[in-house]
């Protein structure tokens, strides 16, 4: 059968990689001139498996709360004009009820479960990868550190609503954090350390290199079309299923089509009646030369409170986070650069000079319930969703890609039925 991808971030090539593995015949067009050039270019680099918690959540949702009311923070909200903006506001504090968060955490705790198994797998089987040399993988674990006493104990006890699927962690004192990661030595002398959560199944590498090697793999063994610099115009439909993709090259057709554009081309699905409720909400990073002491242990982190997270890949010490609100766009706001920068120097022992980093930013597809869209689209035949990944896109990446394959082979796995009840209200009909 031949289908096409919309859009080579790192969930429509990991789609493009399962449906070819099947036999299908795969196109991927893209905008932009190479694969994981968007969103899915820096970030946090974080293969959280095990960090479930929804950002729609109690806790997450107060210290947002808090958060807009300090200086330096790591949020800003700037879209008052849009009444989605509103909506999704609304809806958010709707799914920070702990039941419903609770549910969702679970649900995408099956999704990153099913994503770590496949990452061992793809490691083994895809010599190209080099065993994860190849895009600086780390099987070491993410450490959460704490610097606030109360959050600390927030954190442990919220970890006892996941004792049913035995999540492993580790409770570490400001000590133990000290051994497991010594570049926290800063923050201990400072006394700004109150202790740690440590993740041992969760792992970290760069998501932009992962995704050009599966890219190559794609192409040279299983003979997917990549497309690039081919902005999609419209989609268009019979009212029945999709009959052709309009793009600034022409029109392509194939028998299935799967939409994977991340946050930036919803305008495209409200054209075809559907509603995602997917909000771009933008985050900076920072990529570091560097061969400092911080690079010396392999282990990823968390900073709880400013929200932030810090990766080792090869020389380069990623520094990802911050959480702006302002609609669809691409101007990056100083602040929210300082921000990370500013935290970086007074968390590690570290220097760097203009020359030894660069700035990027990229809007995450997210949903008001931390919930993605993968599934079919009944109402129109033959278009299949795989978007609204949020932070965890390159975590669940795998997982998404593999699970919409089946679905397109007509099984939803049961394990992942919960992911047809986000389907209910997006179609207006
Ligand atoms: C600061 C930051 C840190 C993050 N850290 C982590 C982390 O540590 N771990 C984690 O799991 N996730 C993290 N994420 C989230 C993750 O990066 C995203 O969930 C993921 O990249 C989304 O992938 P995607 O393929 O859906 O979207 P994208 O990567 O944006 O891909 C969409 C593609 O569609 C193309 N496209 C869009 N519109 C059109 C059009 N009209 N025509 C043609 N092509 C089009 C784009 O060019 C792009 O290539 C982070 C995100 C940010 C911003």
């Amino acid at each position: 059968m031949k289908v096409i991808v919309l859009g080579a971030g790192v969930i429509g090539v990991t789609t493009a990689y399962y449906l070819a593995k099947d036999g299908h015949e795969v196109t991927v067009i893209d905008q932009a001139p190479s694969s994981a050039n968007v969103c899915s270019f820096a970030n946090g680099g974080q293969l959280s498996y095990s960090h479930i918690e929804t950002w729609s959540n109690k806790s997450f949702f107060t210290e947002m709360v808090y958060g807009l009311f300090k200086p330096n923070s790591f949020i800003s909200l700037n879209d008052f004009s849009n009444k989605n903006f509103y909506k999704w506001i609304y809806q958010f504090t709707k799914n920070s009820n702990p039941k419903i968060a609770l549910e969702n955490s679970l649900n995408l705790y099956k999704l990153s479960s099913l994503s770590a198994n496949l990452m061992n797998k793809i490691l083994k089987e895809e010599p190209e990868i080099e065993n994860g040399k190849s895009f600086n993988y780390h099987h070491n674990g993410i450490l959460h550190f704490y610097r606030n006493q109360k959050s600390f104990n927030n954190a442990i006890n919220n970890l006892k609503y996941y004792k049913k699927i035995n999540l492993k962690f580790e409770i570490l004192s400001a000590d133990d954090c000290i051994k497991k990661e010594p570049s926290l030595k800063n923050i201990f002398l400072d006394k700004k350390l109150v202790g740690g959560i440590y993740f041992p199944d969760d792992a970290s590498g760069d998501c932009h290199k992962f995704i050009s090697k599966l890219e190559k793999i794609c192409r040279e063994k299983y003979s997917v079309k990549f497309i690039f610099n081919c902005e999609i115009k419209n989609i268009f439909t019979n009212y029945k299923k999709i009959t052709g993709i309009n793009t600034e090259n022409g029109v392509f057709v194939a028998d299935k089509y799967v939409y994977a554009l991340g946050a930036i081309s919803d305008k495209l699905l409200k054209g075809i009646k559907i509603n995602t409720s997917i909000y771009p909400i933008k985050g900076y990073s920072l990529s570091i030369k560097s061969n400092n002491k911080i690079m010396e242990s392999n282990v990823a982190l968390t900073d709880n409170e400013n929200k932030i997270v810090y990766s080792k890949l090869g020389n380069i010490f990623r520094v990802a986070g911050t959480i702006e609100m302002s609609g669809n766009n691409f101007i990056s706001q100083q602040k929210n650069l300082k921000f990370l920068h500013k935290i970086t120097k007074e968390t590690f022992e570290i220097d760097y000079k203009k020359t030894d980093y660069d700035e990027w930013c990229g809007s995450r597809p997210f949903r008001s319930n931390s919930m993605p869209l993968i599934g079919h689209i009944k109402e129109l035949d033959n278009l299949y969703l795989n978007t609204g990944h949020g932070s965890l896109g390159w975590t669940n990446s795998l997982a998404s890609g593999q699970i919409i394959s089946e679905i397109i082979k007509n099984k939803i796995p049961d394990n992942f039925k919960f992911l047809e009840e986000e389907f209910v209200h997006i179609y207006n009909h």
